[in-house]
């Protein structure tokens, strides 16, 4: 039960009788939070104070909500039914409140809020679910500060490894600080990991971060699975010397190289279509002197698709081309895989009961991959997953002019309520069991 009166009244669509979600407190919220780390964009990156500060709020919120907010070793927030009895398997809502550097006001907020409003509005029209429900905001699922990213998912599914553990951000802070800071403790860090079968399921509801919904009209997207994704570190060492006296054939340039290895990354999804998409977003040259050839550049390479052997063909394809390049340019190139996310499938009954529940709203709706990345599908390991997208803006995320409509918020989060509701009430088994 919420343990404030609620400022707003939740309210029934009158034609239907359907629950919806209070959408003024739903966008109250959002406003709220979006104030938190703002200025060129929003920046809360995971581990930062403003994300401490933002946690605050979401704490806040959870217990408007009636949950009870805790922080677990690895720095997740997350907010529990307080007469929980341990072992009981929940259903788990939510996402991530950190940002990219200058990103935008939706990206992981929306599914923090929106699970907090489906508890919230559940708990006030007295409704209760077949499985107690949690609200979760995952600690640093960006990794804006360096380290990897879906750190709190990660811990969740019990699959951290040694690269999270050990990882220091950009100012050399390792995790055992950046985790207690946030209220976590990394020598607990296993108590963490929730044991099978303690997540009946756990759903996602974000914004798309891409084009598709809004370019076609449709105002709900249900997922059908989540992108993988392998970066790998490529560093081209060349040699560094006066631009003014090298001669052009005596030159080990290694910019010169990058830029050959730049394009043949993007060759990669565009011409071979080995992988969907493939990306250099980044680029750090040495000595990064006008008049110097460069001696060092050290590039990461971003490839992702849904299929996990599409991934291996990427770096192996990545990695031939290096060889190629080597040899071309007369430079020594390495190529490492810094990072791997295998693809997730979205649970067919998870997906079946998104699209009822907007169909029952009477909202369009398409099945489609997620291009991004999301904590679900690390969840995903270890629980059935949903995600539910609504569109963007011109396609914009990760960036300040990020935005959804709030009809659009509302709508998710009101496909987020009637999913809930549609896996089944108190006392009632649901069709279909998880699993
Ligand atoms: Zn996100």
């Amino acid at each position: 039960m919420s343990l404030e009166p609620p400022t707003f009244a939740p309210e029934a669509d009158r034609s239907t009788g359907a629950p919806r979600v209070d959408a003024r407190r739903l966008l109250d919220r959002l406003e709220r939070l979006r104030r938190i780390g703002a200025g060129h964009g929003i920046s809360r990156i995971g581990f930062s104070a403003e994300e401490q500060e933002g946690r605050a709020l979401i704490a806040d919120f959870m217990a408007e909500a009636g949950l009870r907010p805790e922080v677990d070793p690895a720095g997740n927030l997350i907010g529990l039914p307080p007469a929980l009895r341990s072992g009981t398997p929940v259903l788990m809502l939510g996402s991530h409140i950190d940002t990219v550097p200058e990103g935008g006001a939706y990206d992981g907020a929306l599914g923090v809020l929106g699970a907090i409003e489906v508890v919230q509005t559940l708990s006030e029209l007295g409704l209760r679910t077949h499985r107690p429900l949690a609200a979760v905001c995952f600690a640093n699922e960006e990794g804006g500060n360096g380290t990897p990213g879906m750190w709190g998912s990660h811990a969740v599914a019990g699959s951290l490894t040694r690269e999270h553990i050990t990882a220091v951000d950009v100012l050399g802070n390792p995790m055992e600080r950046l985790v207690g800071g946030a209220g976590g403790d990394l020598g607990r860090i296993g108590e963490a990991a929730w044991p099978p079968g303690s997540i009946d399921a756990f759903l996602e509801l974000h914004i798309e971060q891409g084009p598709v919904l809004e370019e076609r009209g449709i105002d709900i997207g249900v997922v059908t699975a989540i992108t993988g994704r392998v970066t790998a570190d490529v560093e081209i060492t060349g040699r560094t010397n006066h631009a003014g006296t090298t001669p052009m054939e005596m030159r080990r340039d290694a910019l010169a190289a990058a830029a050959r290895l730049v394009l043949a990354v993007r060759g990669l999804a565009a011409e071979d279509r080995i992988v969907r998409v493939a990306t250099v977003g980044r680029c750090d040259v040495e000595p990064g002197a006008w008049n110097v050839v460069p001696g060092r550049v050290r590039l990461r390479a971003d490839m992702r698709d849904v299929d996990p052997e599409a991934l291996d063909r990427g770096v192996a394809a990545l990695e031939a081309r290096a060889v190629a390049v080597a040899a071309e340019t007369g430079t020594g190139v390495a190529v490492e895989v810094a990072d791997r996310v295998e693809p997730a499938p979205c649970a067919p009954r998870l997906r079946r009961r998104v699209r009822a529940a907007a169909e029952e709203l009477g909202l369009s709706t398409i099945e489609m991959p997620s291009g991004a990345g999301h904590d679900a599908q690390i969840i995903a390991e270890a629980a059935p997953v949903g995600m539910i997208f609504v569109p963007s803006a011109g396609g914009v995320s990760h960036a300040p002019d990020e935005h959804s409509s709030d009809a659009d918020v509302v709508n998710g989060a009101d496909v987020l309520l009637r999913t809930v509701l549609g896996l089944g009430r108190a006392g009632a088994e649901p069709r279909r069991r998880a699993h």
